[in-house]
C-alpha cells in the first residue's frame, strides 16, 4: 500500500525586517532561515517518516531553489517526481516578519501550475486499488477534480485537505473518502457525504465524524512556539497511523496525530520542526485509545 501525494513543493525563505515596506520603498532585511515547505511536500515528508511508502508528485524549477529542494528531499524516505524541471523558477514563499510581530507572505505557484494532469498521470501508472491519493488546495479546482475522478475510477482511496481554501472546492465532496479540514474550512465548505471527516480545532483538538461515530480527541498540552505545519503533521500522522494498522481513521489515529502535532508546535520552523522518524516510531507504538 502506497500513498501518492499530488501537490506543491516550495522553498520557504524567512526574512526579518524592521517594518513592512511601503510602495516604492527600498529596505534592508536579514534572511533568517531557508527550509523546504509547501503543503504537498510537508504532508508527504511526515507520512514517509512514519514508514509508509510515499510518492510525492510535485514540480520544481531549474534554479538554485530547485537544487536545494532535491538536496533536502534526498534526506527523506520518499520519491519526488517529475525528475525533470518544469519551469525556470521553483515555487518560493517569502515570509517577511516585521519587528512589531506582523508579517506578510509572497508565494509563487508557477511550478505547481505547470504540472498538468497529463504530466502527473505517468507517475500514478503503478498505483493499485486501495492505494491513497492525497491532495491539498494548491491546484486549480479543475485539476484537483480531474485527478480525484481518475483516482476513484482506478479504485484509489481519496484524501482531501482543501488548504489553501477555495469556496468552489465544496463541489468535490462526492469524490472524497477522507477529508481533513480546519474549523474555517469546515464552515466555508460544509463537507457532506464524506466517509471520514476530521475537523481540527487548533489548540483545542480535533473531531472525527463518520456515519456511525463522532469522537473528539483533545490536543496535547505543550508550550507552543510556532504552529506552522501543525495541520500538515496532524494529517500525515493521522493517515499513517490508520494505514499502518489497516484501519480507517479512528480515535487512536487522532491521538497519535495530536502527539505529533504537539511536537511540531513546540519547535520553530516547518520541516525542521517536524517529528523525526525515531520520534514518530515511538509515538505510533503507543496504544492508549
Ligand atoms: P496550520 O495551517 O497552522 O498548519 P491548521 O489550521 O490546518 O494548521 P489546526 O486546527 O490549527 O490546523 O491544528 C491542527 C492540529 O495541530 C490540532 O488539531 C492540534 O492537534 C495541533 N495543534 C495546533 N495548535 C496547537 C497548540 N497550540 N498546542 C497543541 N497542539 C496544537
Amino acid at each position: 500500500m502506497r500513498v501518492y501525494v499530488a501537490g506543491n513543493i516550495v522553498v520557504d525563505e524567512t526574512w526579518s525586517i524592521n517594518d513592512l515596506p511601503q510602495k516604492g520603498a527600498s529596505i534592508h532585511g536579514v534572511k533568517t532561515s531557508q527550509d523546504i515547505g509547501g503543503k504537498g511536500a510537508n504532508q508527504a515528508i511526515v507520512i514517509s517518516r512514519c514508514g509508509i511508502e510515499t510518492r510525492l508528485i510535485a514540480a520544481t524549477g531549474n534554479d538554485s531553489n530547485g537544487a536545494f529542494i532535491r538536496q533536502q528531499i534526498a534526506h527523506e524516505a520518499l520519491t519526488l517526481s517529475p525528475e525533470s524541471y518544469l519551469t525556470t523558477h521553483s515555487d518560493t514563499s517569502i515570509i517577511l516578519n516585521s519587528s512589531d510581530g506582523d508579517n506578510a507572505i509572497i508565494t509563487t505557484t508557477a511550478a505547481a501550475d505547470a504540472l498538468t494532469l497529463e504530466k502527473m498521470l505517468p507517475y500514478l501508472a503503478d498505483a493499485q486499488p486501495g492505494d491513497i491519493l492525497l491532495q491539498q488546495g494548491n491546484f486549480s479546482l479543475e485539476k484537483t477534480r480531474a485527478l480525484f475522478i481518475w483516482a476513484k475510477a482506478n479504485g484509489l482511496i481519496t484524501v482531501f485537505n482543501p488548504s489553501p481554501v477555495n469556496a468552489d472546492f465544496a463541489q468535490l465532496w462526492p469524490l472524497i473518502d477522507i477529508a481533513v479540514v480546519n474549523q474555517l474550512e469546515a464552515e466555508l465548505l460544509r463537507p457532506a457525504g464524506v466517509n471520514h471527516l476530521v475537523i481540527t480545532q487548533g489548540a483545542q483538538g480535533a473531531w472525527l465524524i463518520t456515519d456511525h461515530e463522532k469522537c473528539f480527541s483533545p490536543a496535547s498540552t505543550v508550550r507552543a512556539v510556532d504552529s506552522t505545519g501543525a495541520g500538515d503533521t496532524f494529517l500525515g500522522v493521522m493517515l499513517a497511523s490508520a494505514l499502518l494498522r489497516g484501519m480507517p481513521p479512528d480515535e487512536l489515529a487522532l491521538q497519535h496525530a495530536s502527539l505529533a502535532a504537539a511536537i511540531t508546535v513546540s519547535r520553530v520552523g516547518t520541516v525542521n520542526a517536524f517529528p523525526t522518524q525515531q520520534e514518530l516510531a515511538a509515538l505510533l507504538a503507543t496504544r492508549s485509545a
